[in-house]
Order: C-alpha cells, then sequence, then structure tokens
C-alpha cells in the first residue's frame, strides 16, 4: 500500500514571527526544494499545510477574531485574516509550483465549518481528487466560520488532524503513513527553548507520558493565537492513537525535511501510541 504523507511548515520557520507580514522565502524555497527531491527520489502522496506566523496572527490579533463575532469590527476582522492568511498560501503555493510540484490551495474558510473552535464537516472530496492525480493540496491555518461563536481560528494541527483521520480508511491504494510537523527547533522541549536554555529535549511522546509533560508545553514565542506546542501535540496523539505517527523537526537545519520524508526516524520528538 502507498504512503499518504502530511506536512506542516510551522509560522516560525516560514515567516518572521516578530515583524507582521514577513515571509522567510528563503527558507521557503529551500523547505520547497526538499519536498520536490524527496519526491523525485521516492514515490508518496503529499499534503503540505503551513501555519501563518506574522500574516494572519496580526489582524487575528487585532480583531480578537479567536473569540468569535464580538462586535461589528469582527466581519472587517474575518476578511482581514483569510486575505492575510491565503496570502501567505499563494507564496508556498508559487514555490511549490516553482519547483514542479502540481500545488492547489485548500482554503478551510470556504470549504469548512467549525463549532466551538473545532472542526465540524470540511468538503474533503476535492482533496482526495488531487491526491489521485497525484497533486499536492496546501491547506493553512485559516479563519473559519463558526456555528456556535460566529468565527474563529484554526490552526494547521487542527486541519491535519481532521484529514489524517478523514483520509485514512478510505480502502484507497494509499494510507496516512506519517505527519511531520517543521518547527524551528529541535522537536519538542520541556519548555520554550527559545525562552529557556534549561530545557530538556523530549524524544517521545505517548498517551502515557502526556498528562505528565503538558504542563510544560506553553504557547510559542511571539504571536500565536492558537495555543503553542501543547495544542500541536495533542492533536497529533489524537492521531497517534489511531495509528498515525508524528515528528517535530527542526527544519531549520538543511536536510531534514528531506531525510524525514524519505523515512529517517528519530530526528526530533516522536509522537506515538507507545
Ligand atoms: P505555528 O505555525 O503554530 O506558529 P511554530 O512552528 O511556529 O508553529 O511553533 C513552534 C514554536 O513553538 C517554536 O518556535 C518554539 O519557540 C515554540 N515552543 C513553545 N513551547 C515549546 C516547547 N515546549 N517545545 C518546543 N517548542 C516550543
Amino acid at each position: 500500500m502507498g504512503e499518504l504523507i502530511l506536512v506542516k511548515l510551522g509560522g516560525s520557520i516560514i515567516t518572521n514571527k516578530n515583524v507582521p507580514f514577513s515571509e522567510d522565502l528563503s527558507a521557503i524555497e529551500r523547505l520547497v526544494k526538499e519536498i520536490h527531491e524527496a519526491r523525485q527520489e521516492k514515490n508518496f502522496k503529499l499534503i503540505v499545510g503551513h501555519g501563518g506566523g506574522s500574516y494572519p496572527h496580526t489582524p487575528a490579533k487585532e480583531f480578537h477574531t479567536n473569540e468569535g463575532i464580538i462586535d461589528q469590527g469582527s466581519y472587517e476582522g474575518i476578511a482581514k485574516v483569510q486575505d492575510a492568511a491565503s496570502r501567505l498560501n499563494r507564496i508556498i503555493v508559487r514555490e511549490l509550483i516553482k519547483t514542479g510540484e502540481n500545488a492547489v490551495s485548500i482554503h478551510l474558510s470556504s470549504c469548512g465549518i467549525a463549532e466551538d473552535g473545532e472542526i465540524k464537516e470540511m468538503f474533503v472530496e476535492p482533496i482526495k481528487k488531487l491526491l489521485d492525480f497525484n497533486m499536492v493540496p496546501v491547506p493553512y491555518g485559516d479563519v473559519c466560520l463558526d456555528l456556535n461563536k460566529g468565527c474563529t481560528i484554526l490552526s494547521t494541527e487542527q486541519i491535519l488532524n481532521y484529514l489524517g483521520k478523514s483520509l485514512n480508511n478510505l480502502g484507497k491504494e494509499y494510507r496516512v503513513s506519517r505527519i511531520i510537523i517543521c518547527t524551528d527547533v529541535g522537536g519538542v522541549f520541556t519548555g520554550d527553548p527559545k525562552i529557556n536554555k534549561n530545557v530538556e529535549f523530549i524524544p517521545k511522546i505517548t498517551p502515557k507520558n502526556f498528562e505528565k509533560i503538558k504542563q510544560h508545553l506553553i504557547g510559542s514565542l511571539g504571536i500565536d493565537v492558537t495555543g503553542g506546542m501543547a495544542h500541536k501535540v495533542r492533536h497529533m496523539l489524537e492521531l497517534a492513537k489511531l495509528g498515525i505517527e508524528s515528528e517535530v523537526i527542526d527544519a531549520k537545519k538543511p536536510g531534514l525535511l528531506k531525510k524525514t520524508l524519505l523515512g529517517e526516524k528519530g530526528i526530533g520528538t516522536v509522537i506515538t501510541k507507545d
């Protein structure tokens, strides 16, 4: 059976989180090149999600979009967050296409609906068809309309969690084999390594040890409205329970994303069933 790999390019690696609306083009170019090279060396299907970093986080913070429709300004917030998130998405898609990958944007703001901040439903038929064509769907952390609070922000991890579950048991010729979360640190630590130097690396997270380590997983540096490392790990653990393993790697180090795509394990933090 063939593999389907889900990759997330973190906001901290594709943008400069401290400067609004600033992408790191050289990092993006290197990452998409690694993706393309891996796809040429090995046969696998691929979804590339990405965080928003300093793009949507700026208007999301200004309009409190994650809190829902709270005043008349909220509607302007929805429009501006969607615009900002999709502008960064166009850059990722454009760079993937330049390498030779047939990448296509997936906008959750127009193909999904949330309820209390969680994805209730997402129309995945186009994604399945793109995968059948061996094309590369590119979803991203986006604003989403919410049946209860009006609007919300959905993280890439929430989207990959939903896709992992809905694409895993299709009885197709492929199954979700792995999730790769690219950050700018070496994996998951007992605290944010950018803030605290006395933190320890966590090589493996399982449902069993998560209860103990979750108190350490605080929000990420700068601006992050979707809740930092604990949020990411929680969503990946749900997939681990279904047998889909994830790995959080330091994709700032050239070559690590490619190696991980080609099957190397244990480069970063592995999130697994046991
Ligand atoms: P997003 O796309 O959600 O912004 P990032 O890839 O930027 O995702 O998130 C990774 C960031 O999380 C790192 O840059 C790191 O500074 C921060 N972080 C916070 N807590 C931790 C932790 N316990 N272990 C590793 N990184 C952490």
